[in-house]
């Protein structure tokens, strides 16, 4: 499987690092490696000294797809759930710099913690999906579905003009305004709507 992920999704988010509005989706890619699951904790990497957050909502693929119409991206996933998207931004930002990929500042180990998903048939609108992250007990992001530059089935459409997709990939679909960095002792806790499915101790 592959995890795709999708930056510079949210106009806030933007302006908060300085980036410009892309004209179609920002892609890059996390390894299988990258996953951390069933709420394991996350250990600070000695490669960063300024690892952040980003909480997104996750896609679950559910069956193959090249090519994919928007009018028919929606039989393609059949979760929905949430995600933090663990950059570390000083290494991003020298990558940023000198031009070069971000593969090693978003994909190293355990990047991607990844929480329980709810079957997509629970959302009444796919447009109107609040989600927050919380840190020891504060909300630091907030953000909804309806906010998205790209929305779910455009990403889809753009995604599988160029990688086929299939059964069991995840898309990271980009992150609200509110990033910052996290600290060892940290709780991080992942919400859509009021339900959390995130948990994640900083080590
Ligand atoms: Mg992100």
């Amino acid at each position: 499987m592959k995890i795709i992920c999708i930056g510079r999704n949210y106009s806030e988010h933007i302006r908060e690092l300085n980036s410009p509005v892309p004209d179609s989706p920002v892609f890059f890619l996390k390894p299988d490696t990258a996953l951390l699951i069933r709420n394991r904790p996350f250990y600070y990497p000695s490669f960063s000294g300024n690892i952040h957050y980003e909480i997104e909502l996750v896609l679950k693929i559910c069956k193959t797809g090249k090519n994919i119409q928007e009018k028919f991206a929606n039989s393609y996933y059949n979760e929905i759930g949430i995600g933090i998207d663990m950059t570390a931004r000083d290494l991003q930002d020298i990558a940023k710099q000198k031009g070069l990929p971000w593969t090693l500042s978003k994909g190293f180990d355990h990047s991607a913690p990844l929480g329980a998903f709810l079957p997509k048939t629970v959302f009444q609108d796919e447009n109107n999906i609040p989600f927050h992250l919380d840190i020891n007990g504060n909300t630091v992001q907030k953000g909804n579905s309806g906010e998205m530059i790209h929305p779910f089935h455009n990403i889809i459409y753009h995604i599988s003009r160029f990688m086929t997709l299939r059964t069991g990939d995840l898309i990271f679909t980009g992150t609200p305004a509110g990033v910052g960095p996290v600290h060892p002792g940290d709780k991080l806790e992942g919400f859509i709507g009021d339900q959390k499915l995130l948990h994640c101790l900083i080590r």
